[in-house]
């Protein structure tokens, strides 16, 4: 059986919420992840199955490895229709937020999300939300949206209403936000949960092929080239550094996803419990952490990147030089020395 983590009061009043309004958006975090785009799209396929009008909407374009997902092609994506995200945040009745919590993280949307009319939902776990929605449901104990949405849809007692592809979407987010359950995965709710979604008729197996096992002949070798030539360890910190400029990108033919999960790659060593990404974008530098244990990488992203996240997986964004933002980085590490080695 499933624990009642989100409060009856806020199960009641979103419900009410779903009941009254009928043309819904469903906006997510900017570089939408796995458990941006299963979120939504489950939350998608349960409306739809409600019999509601329902857009989802993007600040910009995901990775090709979450394509497959049913709906995905119908996904709006803000920076190549502006004016359509605009109309449909401004007429929607019912917003939800998903995976998110700060209007920050939706970028261009944020300011017309925010000074929208429509009641707003907002379904996230990561910590610190913003208050600007009607009902608030925020876990950053559950590893990811998607489990909380597979909660939420039980919760409402309409449980019948999620169809295959919602559990599928479901089962992704789940999976990506966990690295395929090998982190933040213990709880043994997660795989109550699983059963459930297998009991829909998922088949988790071919999830998995679909999300990791269809890269590019350029991806594989952009990571074996990172790994040999890029990556620098500092094993006094117990810390690892990568960092990829927008040339070295171009050399591989870099498209949107292809650098996913670089970032933990250095945890597989013995006794690095902190890692940190820097790729160099266009017009910013996008900066990844991750981080094994209690040394908590938010707090680090916060201080030196002006970002934040979870404990364990954070990000940052930082306007300058490449050398600039390593700089900074390299500067920053040694007043972490004591928690990197009590963590350690
Ligand atoms: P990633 O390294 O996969 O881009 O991001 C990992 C996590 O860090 C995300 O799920 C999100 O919670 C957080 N995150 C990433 N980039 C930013 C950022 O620029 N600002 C903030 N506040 N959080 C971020
Ligand atoms: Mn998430």
């Amino acid at each position: 059986m499933l624990n009642k983590i989100i409060p009856e009061q806020s199960i009641q009043k979103a419900k009410k919420i779903i009941e009254r309004c009928d043309k819904i958006v469903i906006v997510t975090h900017v570089s939408p992840d796995g458990d941006a785009i299963g979120s939504s799209l489950a939350l998608y396929h349960f409306l739809l199955q409600l019999g509601k009008s329902v857009n989802v909407l993007v600040p910009n374009n995901f990775p090709g490895f979450l394509k497959w997902m049913d709906g995905a092609k119908d996904i709006i994506v803000g920076e190549w229709k502006e004016n359509l995200a605009k109309d449909l945040i401004k007429a929607a009745d019912l917003i939800f937020c998903l995976d998110f919590n700060t209007s920050k993280r939706i970028d261009q949307l944020g300011p017309w999300v925010v000074e929208a009319p429509g009641k707003k939902i907002m379904i996230d776990h990561h910590p610190y939300p913003d208050t600007f929605c009607d009902v608030t449901i925020s876990h950053p104990e559950i590893s990811s949206t998607s489990e909380l949405m597979f909660r939420f849809i039980c919760r409402m007692g309409l449980f019948e209403f999620m169809d295959k592809s919602c559990a599928e979407c479901i089962y992704a987010g789940m999976m990506t936000d966990t690295g395929a359950f090998t982190y933040n995965s213990n709880s043994p709710q997660i795989y109550f949960i699983i059963s459930e979604l297998l009991e829909k008729g998922i088949d988790k197996d071919a999830i998995y092929d679909k999300v990791y096992n269809r890269y590019s002949e350029c991806r594989l070798r952009l990571q074996g080239y990172v790994l040999y030539e890029k990556m620098r360890l500092f094993p006094e910190y117990h810390a690892s550094l990568i960092v990829l400029s927008y040339e070295e990108q171009l050399k591989f033919q870099w498209k949107r996803g292809d650098t996913e999960g670089f970032v933990n790659m250095p945890l597989s060593i013995e006794g690095i419990i902190f890692s940190v990404f820097i790729r160099e974008e266009e017009n910013m530098i996008k900066i990844s952490l991750r981080s094994k244990g209690t040394f908590a990488v938010n707090e680090f992203a916060a201080d030196v990147f002006n970002g934040g996240g979870h404990l364990n997986a954070s990000g940052g964004e930082f306007y300058g030089k490449l050398e600039d933002a390593v700089a900074l980085f390299e500067t920053a590490l040694p007043r972490y020395s004591e928690q990197l080695s009590i963590n350690n």
